[in-house]
């Protein structure tokens, strides 16, 4: 099979070693060349791409399985691989680059891939069929399209139906540093580095590869002077105002990498790739990924969606391939679509409709609305209970890990409820309210200082 992967991106290069290691030839197509022999990667086509990335354990589940050499590459790139108390594997710690830099080298060196430089413009279409893309003015066919471009491809607008979803009411502003050689990293509350849920916004430091690390402020957008984190000065200045966040950006410990990159209007989003038929819209091509559900990157949930999509279709590319008959790769690659769809149906969507459920809920909690405890609770809450109740551990870990789906919790919601119903709630870290955090965010705009908002943990 010759299979045309428009898309160089974690799905994209995943799912190209894959098909080429099966003995599969493969074209990727991306508009942007990848990441060059030595120096900083002016990376096009992804926002995120300098954003904070952990990966969770699916992902190195999942290379283990199809690359293991990855993994290796990545771990020595200094890429760590993090347990959790019992000695579980719980995440993969690297920049997004670092992740991204391995698989593209990986890639390039594999026997069977080709990679064009190029946009695609629009699927090759001679007929009813998708037999390749158009980029540049120039035709490259294949057998099957997989479209792992990401979140926004525009090549297929007005193809398919329109996303589900809407925005996720998250907003970003990061910076990268660098620990000082032999410095150790500041104080963490997991083995991913430090999650402080604060009084309307969420601060973080997550660990990364070779002592580099990052800081994000994550909120809802709708407070204006927050947009002012993304001048550098502004952001230091919040963060030396979260006690033990403001520890890793010492002066004696860290230095910035990065200035600070801004990112908004993101968005839970999921789509079907079927016909009301039941039948694939686009026959010939399919899509994986981003391109298939994108959900709030606060739970860091992105690249294991896609991981775990990418392996449920490498299985059911291989179970034709596998088939002791002559059967028609068109039929084929219809049936898998459909198969595929079905599968995401069952497995994608279900953390689409809860990051819906619990976006919506947050936005509510940070705008300073309490929680409802006569209502559906939010999958992070009833996760957040088992602080209270211990007991609770063993029915959320498989949710918070995402070895079960988000109806593995249902078992634990009466007792969450009636936790919070009694009054109990998760205790906020020392810092300001994200009043005082837009209070700074003037004081440092226009030179004022004085005293800021501050949560009642911190007073
Ligand atoms: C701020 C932020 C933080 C995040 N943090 C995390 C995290 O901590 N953990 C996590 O797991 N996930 C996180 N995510 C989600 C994660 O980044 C995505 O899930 C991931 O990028 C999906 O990979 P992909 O390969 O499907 O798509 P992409 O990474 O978007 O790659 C798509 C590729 O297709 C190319 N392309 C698109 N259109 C065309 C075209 N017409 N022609 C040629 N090339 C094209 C692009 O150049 C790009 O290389 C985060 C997302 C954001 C926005």
């Amino acid at each position: 099979m010759h299979a045309i992967v428009v898309g160089a991106g974690p799905t994209g290069l995943f799912c190209a070693i894959a098909l080429a290691r099966r003995g599969h030839r493969v074209t990727v197509v991306d508009r942007d060349p990848g990441p060059p022999p030595s120096g900083p990667w002016q990376r096009r086509g992804v926002m995120q791409f300098e954003h904070a990335h952990t990966f969770r354990a699916p992902v190195i589940d999942a290379l283990r399985a199809e690359m293991p050499d990855a993994v290796d590459a990545l771990t020595a790139s200094g890429a760590q691989i993090a347990a959790g108390p019992t000695g579980h594997t719980v995440a993969l710690l690297c920049r997004r680059s670092t992740f991204e830099r391995a698989l593209s080298g990986m890639a390039a060196r594999q026997a069977g891939v080709t990679r064009v430089v190029g946009t695609v413009e629009r699927p090759y279409r001679p007929g009813s069929r998708v037999h390749g893309v158009v980029t540049g003015g120039r035709v490259l066919t294949g057998d099957v399209v997989i479209d792992a471009s990401g979140r926004a491809a525009r090549y297929l607008r007005g193809l398919r139906p329109e996303t589900e979803g809407g925005d996720c009411g998250a907003v970003y502003a990061t910076r990268q540093y660098r620990l000082h050689p032999g410095a150790e990293p500041g104080p963490v509350n997991s083995p991913i580095g430090l999650q402080l849920s604060m009084s309307g916004y969420a601060a973080i430091a997550f660990v990364h590869d070779g002592g580099t690390f990052s800081v994000t402020f994550t909120h809802d957008g709708t407070d204006t002077r927050l947009r002012r984190l993304r001048e550098d000065v502004v952001f230091e200045a919040a963060v030396r105002a979260i006690p033990r966040l403001s520890d890793w950006i010492e002066p004696g410990r860290s230095h910035p990498l990065t200035p600070v990159l801004p990112g908004g209007r993101l968005y839970n989003s999921y789509r079907t790739q079927l016909g009301p038929g039941g039948t694939p819209l686009l026959p010939g091509l399919i899509s994986v990924g981003d391109a298939v559900c994108t959900t709030t990157p606060l739970a860091g949930r992105g690249v294991t969606l896609a991981l775990m999509q990418a392996r449920a279709l490498l299985h059911m590319l291989d179970e034709y391939a596998d088939l002791d008959i002559d059967i028609d790769i068109d039929i084929a690659i219809d049936t898998v679509t459909a198969r595929f769809d079905a599968w995401c149906e069952r497995h994608v969507r279900p953390w689409f409709d809860d990051h819906r459920y619990a976006d919506g809920e947050r936005v509510r909690r940070w705008g300073g609305e309490q929680v409802d405890a006569t209502r559906r609770l939010p999958s992070d809450l009833i996760v957040a209970a088992a602080e209270a109740d211990p007991s609770l551990r063993p029915l959320v870990e498989p949710y918070a890990t995402m070895a079960a789906l988000p109806d593995s919790l249902a078992p634990a919601e009466a007792r969450a409820r009636a936790i919070f119903a009694a009054g109990w709630r998760p205790a906020v870290p020392p810092g300001p309210t994200r009043e005082g955090l837009a209070e700074i965010c003037d004081a440092h705009t226009f030179g004022l200082t004085g005293a800021v908002s501050r949560s009642p943990a911190a007073v």
